[in-house]
């Protein structure tokens, strides 16, 4: 039995545009994975998990050339994938739980994310997350609310156990604004979700991945816990919650690849 040890890829790997804008992440080569037993058999025989995989999707449909984009049928896959081996998909409230040491994780956690609020997350990856049961969050740019999808939509998702975080107000580089123009951003992405969803948001996720320290002294001043960044590798125990790794999922992500991403945290990168 391997324990595969927290060694994230490294090597200045900041390789994807974030938010599918333009092309992005190469896939990996698989790391030599065996036949498996029985769901069952596996999960008795696995080790405590190292870590959490944060899978960061982002749209899903027919578009080339762009592997921020993942075909319908493969994002099912994934979603089978997981369903038929025994995944435990874990909302942010519970993986902020994990993080604070109020509760350990279940055999096979994965956390499920998709960024930008496409209509595609509403009407492809919505019906398979509810057939299958899985947990998810999506990050939505606020002032895109009620453009690709309605607040009604929204509360639709929220309902079947969608979470919906802030992807901030505009979908521009935060580090890139002054402190005065981050705080409204950061600060009315907040007003707004929570007056039409009804909640009090607590999860972020930063456009393009860019932030800086007047960023993560604001997301915490306006009560944020857990914010996600587009750096690759597991979370674990001890992270620092608003600078969370996400594993990259596209076109270039195939089963055995896939596989690969959920079972070894220093899963290679291209
Ligand atoms: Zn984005």
């Amino acid at each position: 039995m391997v324990i595969y040890v927290a060694v994230v890829a490294l090597a200045g790997v900041f390789w994807l545009g974030g938010c599918a804008a333009s092309g992005g992440k190469p896939a990996a080569p698989a790391g030599g994975q065996t036949a498996k037993p029985a769901a069952a058999e596996q999960n008795r025989k696995m080790p405590p998990p190292a870590g959490v995989p944060v899978l960061m999707y982002h749209k899903i449909g027919g578009e080339k050339g762009n592997d921020a984009v993942i075909s319908e049928a493969l994002f099912i896959s994934h979603m089978e994938f997981l369903h038929n081996n025994g995944y435990k998909t874990l909302s942010l409230a519970e993986l902020e739980a994990y993080l604070d040491g109020r509760a350990e994780l279940p055999p096979k956690p994965v956390v499920i994310t998709f960024d930008d609020g496409y209509r595609d997350t509403y009407e492809i990856a919505l019906p398979v997350l509810k057939k299958y049961g899985l947990k998810s969050t999506l990050f939505i740019p606020v002032a895109d609310a009620d453009r690709r999808l309605s607040w009604a939509e929204l509360r639709e998702m929220k309902a079947a156990g969608m979470e919906i975080g802030s992807h901030n107000y505009s979908h521009r580089e935060l580090a890139a604004m002054t402190p005065a123009r981050q705080a409204e951003e950061i600060g009315r992405s907040k007003e707004v979700l929570d007056r039409n969803l009804g909640q009090d948001s607590r999860y972020f996720c930063y456009p393009n991945g860019s932030y800086d320290a007047e960023t993560l002294r604001l997301l915490k001043a306006k009560g944020f816990r857990l914010a996600v960044t587009i750096e690759p590798g597991w979370v674990k125990r001890g992270d620092t919650p608003l600078l969370l790794k996400r594993v990259w999922m596209g076109n270039g992500v195939d089963l055995k690849q896939f596989e690969t991403r959920l079972t070894r945290e220093d899963y290679p990168i291209i």
